[in-house]
């Protein structure tokens, strides 16, 4: 199979080739169109099966380049996958002209405004300093239109469980959702029942 199955827009395929990804991994390939059907999605997968392309392709293909407004949020346990997934994105989203933003704690909060200020459509943070921009009215998510929760797992094992319910009561309901976990113990499937609406499962 190849990238071209997905009727992506060739911007996008062209950022895919430059990442050098020759065929999408089998996550790729069932996540792919179901993520840019609208629906909402639970994927069962671990890290280095290409989960983040999974979601990345999907959204980027989403958004229009003229978006000013936050359309697009990301949650990640730990600034170190928050810092890996943007990196990503950024790529998958550069030859559209998109923006994105890591924002997480212990990078200074001045420096995120300032970067807040480029307009970026696509926000990647930890659930902690994201509520901390939306208290100080920096962030707001009124306009988030697709939602993903990355490593959902370890996002509940660190203790997430309330900041992401928090943050997730401020986007509108009308939106699409994308839940990735490694495992998926009774807390998660209460997540997923508590904020996902029929979802279609894809586990690798
Ligand atoms: P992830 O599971 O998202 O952490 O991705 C694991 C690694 O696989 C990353 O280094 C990606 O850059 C790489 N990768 C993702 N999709 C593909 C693909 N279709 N072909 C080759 N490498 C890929």
């Amino acid at each position: 199979s190849t990238f071209s199955q997905f009727g992506l827009e060739a911007d996008v395929l062209q950022a895919i080739t430059e990442l050098g990804y020759e065929e999408p991994t089998p996550i790729q390939e069932h996540a792919i169109p179901v993520a840019l059907s609208g629906k909402d999605m639970i994927g069962q997968a671990q890290t280095g099966t290409g989960k983040t392309a999974a979601f990345g392709i999907p959204l980027v293909s989403k958004i229009q380049k003229s978006e000013d407004r936050i359309v697009t949020l990301i949650m990640t346990p730990t600034r170190e996958l928050a810092i890996q997934v943007a990196e990503e994105i950024e790529k998958l989203g550069r030859t559209k002209g998109l923006r994105s933003l890591p924002i997480y704690g212990g990078q200074d909060i001045g420096r995120q405004i300032r970067g807040l200020r480029r307009k970026p459509q696509i926000i990647i943070g930890t659930p902690g300093r994201l509520l901390d921009h939306i208290n100080r009215k920096t962030i707001r998510l009124d306009d988030v239109q697709t939602v993903v929760l990355d490593e959902a797992d370890e996002m509940l094992d660190m203790g997430f469980m309330d900041d992401i319910q928090s943050i997730l009561s401020l986007v509108p309901e009308q939106r699409q959702t994308l839940l990735f976990s490694a495992t998926m113990p009774p807390n998660i499937q209460k997540l997923a029942q508590q904020f996902l609406k029929s979802p279609e499962h894809i586990s690798m």
